[in-house]
């Protein structure tokens, strides 16, 4: 199992629970919690790919 710790692509703390993504035209971003999910979602809407 490799389980490499990622930085929040909003906060840059450690992410320590996975689920909070987000799929991008530059690729999938990753954040430690709903709170950074939904900010980085709100700045930018018109980057954000449909599922
Ligand atoms: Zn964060």
């Amino acid at each position: 199992m490799s389980e490499e710790k990622k930085a929040c692509d909003l906060c840059g703390l450690t992410v320590e629970v996975s689920g909070f993504t987000l799929k991008m035209k530059d690729g999938e971003k990753i954040f430690c919690c709903e709170g950074c999910k939904g900010i980085y979602q709100m700045l930018h809407e018109d980057e954000i790919l449909p599922e």
